[in-house]
């Protein structure tokens, strides 16, 4: 009994966590399918090309965003992302929401694009837990550290313009926040036109029922 399928724009300083919540949430939940971004980034070691990223030369990218292949692109700690308009309509078609794990400059784009997006901000509990998680990551370097770190302030100024802000303390705590947002936006009234034929149905049903009963009195 849900709505049509709709963007899921995530978003949080780097070393949030919202790329494990987003993983949680694709492993576990058969609804939503993932937005794979393309990058000017460099691959870390555990990433894979065409799983993790598209991962693109700088050529490449710029010549896909002249030909309008993005939904929304920006620069981004210094390097190009952007989500492909083919990827969110892949998942989409396919019946499921979109999953993109994007920043908040291409989070404003997307949600112009796509006004019935439902909008998250994960927020680290405390500056020393987002530091060791960018520290684990063994891929940044001392610059890019203090890169990823200086726009986490910028970044954070932008939670208040998203619909739902989900601090991550504990991932099993976090994933179940998304998800009961998920849970809750799919059976939204408003996104069901005219609150569709299944609705419809259960509630023709009952009010037969219950006209029988106590007759058509209110
Ligand atoms: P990372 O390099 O850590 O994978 O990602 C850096 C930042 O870029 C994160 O905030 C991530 O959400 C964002 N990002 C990843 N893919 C996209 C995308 O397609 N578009 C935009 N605008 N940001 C993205």
């Amino acid at each position: 009994m849900s709505g049509g399928p709709f963007p899921i724009v995530m978003s949080a300083p780097s070393g949030g966590g919202k790329t494990t919540i987003a993983r949680l949430l694709m492993e576990r939940r058969k609804d939503v399918g993932y937005s794979v971004s393309c990058t000017t980034r460099a691959p870390r070691p555990t990433e894979r090309d065409g799983v993790d990223y598209h991962f693109l030369t700088r050529q490449e990218f710029d010549a896909k965003a002249s030909h309008g292949e993005f939904a929304e692109w920006a620069e981004v700690h210094g390097n190009r992302y952007g989500t492909l308009r083919s990827a969110i309509r892949d998942v989409m078609d396919a019946g499921r929401h979109v999953m993109l794990d994007i920043d908040v400059q291409g989070a404003r784009q997307v949600t112009a694009a796509f006004p019935e997006s439902v909008t998250i901000f994960i927020v680290p509990p405390s500056v020393e837990v987002l530091v060791a998680r960018l520290q684990g990551r063994k891929s940044e370097s001392e610059e890019t550290l203090a890169l990823r770190l200086s726009n986490a302030r910028v970044e954070l100024l932008e939670a208040e313009r998203y619909q739902y802000v989900v601090v991550n303390d504990e991932l099993e705590h976090a994933f179940r926040s998304v998800n009961a947002i998920l849970d809750a936006e799919s059976l939204k009234r408003e996104r069901k036109p005219a609150l569709g034929g299944e609705v419809v149905g259960v509630i023709a049903q009952l009010l037969d029922g219950l006209t029988a009963k106590v007759g058509g009195r209110r």
